[in-house]
Parts: C-alpha cells; structure tokens; sequence
C-alpha cells in the first residue's frame, strides 16, 4: 500500500491548505522532486516490500497529472512492483489535464482508476473556487476517460459553501440540487464528498478573517449533506464512510485500508507512513529536498484513532474491542440514545457497533464523545 504526494498545482484553489507548491513552467523543480522519490523509493524499498498484503498504489496531490509524464512513468517504475499488477493504482487528475493522450498513457502505466477533483457542477462556483476547469470541461474529461476506458473513476465535491458578508449563499439549494444531477448523470463509480473547512494558510481563511465571508451555518451544511445522501441512496450508491459513496463492487481499496490501520508507506514531501502498530512517520514538506521524522504511538492515540476511523465507516467496529476502547458511560448513553447501533455483517455472526447513516452528519460529535 504505497500513496506518492505530488505537492505541485498550476494555481491554488481559495480552500486549499494541502501542502503544494506552484508548478513553474520551464523549472527543474518537477526533476529534482521525482529523482529525490526515486531515491526513497529505493532506501525503503524493504518498508515498501511489508505493505504488500495490500496491493494498492495511490499517486495524489497536489495534482499529479501537472507532472510530465515521464517523470510520473520514472516514480512508478522505481517501485519494486510492477507497474501493471496493483489491483487498485489509482491517479489524482485535474479535469483540465486529461486529454485522450494523457488518458492512454495512464492506462499504459497499469493506472485502473481515476480520483477526478471536479468539486462542483456550477461555473460561478468553480470561478470562486479558483479551480483551472469549467463544469463542460470537467464532463468533457470525465467522457474522454470513459472512452479511453477506465472503468472506474472517482468524482470529488464539496458542500457547505460560506456565506458573503450580507448572509447570502454561495451555494444555493439549486445550484447544489444541480451539481448532484450533473454528478449522477455522469454515473461515476464512486463519489467522495467534503464538507468545506477552513484551512490554515488557505484564501478562504483571510477571506473569512477579513470579514468578507463567513462560515456556512451547520444547518445549512446539513440539509445539503441530507440531499446528497438521499439522492445517492435513491441512484444506488453505498454510503460506505462519511464522506464517500460507491456503486456495489467499487468501494476504494486503498482508502478503506487506510481505515482499516493497514500499514502504508508514502514518499515524497508531506507524505506520512504508518507501520500497521505503533510507528508512523511523515516526510517534511519541503523541496527539493525532504527530511523525515516520527513517533511512537501511546496506546491512548491508538484506540482514539482506531475508534476515530472505524466508526467513520458503515460497517463500524465489534462491539467487544469499542468497549474495551471507548468510555463506558457514552457508549452505552450513545446505544442508548440510537447515535450507535448494534449490528452484524453478512458473512459474521460477530455483533458490531456502527453509526447509522442519518447520524453521520455529526459523527465528529458523537466520535468525541467515546474517546477517553
Ligand atoms: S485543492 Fe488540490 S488542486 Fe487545488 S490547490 Fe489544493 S492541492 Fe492544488
């Protein structure tokens, strides 16, 4: 389970607080920054070798397809696996860079699922997003992919937009009921979504600072959340974590793992690695050169993060570990109140603890609440 952090972007989006660095056109940054992943790849190639029970590669941003292919094809190729033979080695896009050449190189790569950050089906919004694509770009590339052949892409949105000073809506009831349409008629296989936040060092957080906008009420947020569930439900999708949907067959191998507490590794600048038990360590978020440090893991972040993520999915954790984790008092009052429920999966007779979906909405809350 490898993830490979581009920090490279054409422009920045006004709600970006991922660490990513300005692509210059003509630079060698994008050469320095593949040879010093080369190189990683290399020293941790045992690190890399013990993550194989899971057989994903994840190249994401940043935007990688901003990186010449080339570099992109080096990186892969410097791997200790074949290039062809993850089942799931999935590639963040811009919609604006995915022409048909681009998609038959990736597919020429082993590359056999695209994450595609379209975030909204509004022009107007798009512009205030500061994103490089218009809503019929993103369709035209969302197509070409299709017809290049991948079978499986993912869509990214975002909801919850703020609110301009005077209290009006950024994102209207109908222009997010339209980008719902826009999503499905598209039939992607899967769906992640994202309420808005406000980073750190991002536009959006001067804008709101200076007063300009202000944060999107929750029940706002909520009832944009509510629509988008509902509307997948009805179209056939799972709600199989908070923020992401699939078609049956096509939940994302790679992040579920992460769910999981599989072990990864991850290369490049502001990439994080985790050995699967009380290690994890993060690459700093430099260029061209990085450095690397860690830490060891009390058994108090382990059982918050193992609650954290298991209870941000549909299938939940067992209820014999979540009792031994979790503070008996909110458990039983989250039992008692239906936050949680009791459940148990088709191939098991092991009782489970899970979130029902209507609840996901305040997941965070009710998660807080277990945490000793
Ligand atoms: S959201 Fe993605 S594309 Fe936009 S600036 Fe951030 S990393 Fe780059």
């Amino acid at each position: 389970m490898i993830y490979i952090h581009v920090p490279f972007c054409k422009s920045f989006c006004t709600y970006c607080g991922f660490y990513s660095e300005l692509c210059r056109p003509g630079g060698r940054d994008a050469e320095f920054y593949a040879d010093a992943v080369c190189r990683e790849a290399e020293r941790r190639r045992n690190d890399i070798l013990s993550t194989a029970g899971v057989n994903t590669l994840y190249i994401g941003g940043g935007t990688p397809s901003v990186l010449p292919s080339a570099l992109l094809e080096k990186m892969v190729r410097a791997l200790p696996f074949p290039p062809g033979g993850y089942d799931e080695f999935t590639v963040e896009v811009n919609p604006d860079d995915l022409t048909p050449a681009y998609a038959e190189f990736l597919l020429s790569l082993g590359v056999n699922r695209l994450s595609m950050g379209v975030q909204s089906f509004n022009d107007d919004i798009l512009r205030w997003m500061n994103r490089r694509h218009s809503v019929a770009g993103a369709v035209r590339a969302f197509r070409t992919a299709r017809s290049a052949g991948f079978a499986n892409i993912s869509l990214d949105l975002i909801f919850g937009l703020p609110l301009r000073a005077d209290g009006s809506v950024i994102l209207a009831d109908a222009a997010w009921e339209d980008t719902i349409d826009g999503l499905l008629n598209l039939e992607p296989e899967h769906i992640s979504c994202y309420q808005l936040s406000v980073e750190k060092g991002s536009a959006l957080e001067t804008m709101i600072e200076k007063g300009s906008l202000r944060e999107a009420p929750q029940e706002l947020c909520r009832a944009q959340y509510d629509l988008l569930c509902s509307r997948l439900a009805a179209a056939g999708y799972q709600h199989y974590e908070v923020s992401n949907f699939a078609l049956p067959g096509h939940k994302a191998v790679h992040n579920s793992a992460y769910w999981s507490g599989a072990p990864y590794v991850g290369l490049g600048p502001g990439a994080h690695s985790y050995d699967g038990a009380r290690h994890r360590t993060w690459n700093s978020e430099t260029m061209p050169g990085y450095t690397s440090e860690g830490e060891t893991l009390t058994d108090k972040d382990l059982s918050e993060e193992r609650i954290m993520l298991s209870l941000r999915t549909a299938s939940g954790i067992p209820l014999g570990e979540l009792r031994c984790l979790a503070a008996p008092d909110a458990l039983e009052a989250a039992l008692a109140k239906g936050l949680l429920v009791t459940t148990t999966e088709a191939d098991s007779t092991e009782l489970r603890v899970r979130i029902p979906e209507p609840h996901f909405f305040i997941s965070d809350s009710i998660i807080s609440s277990l945490v000793i």
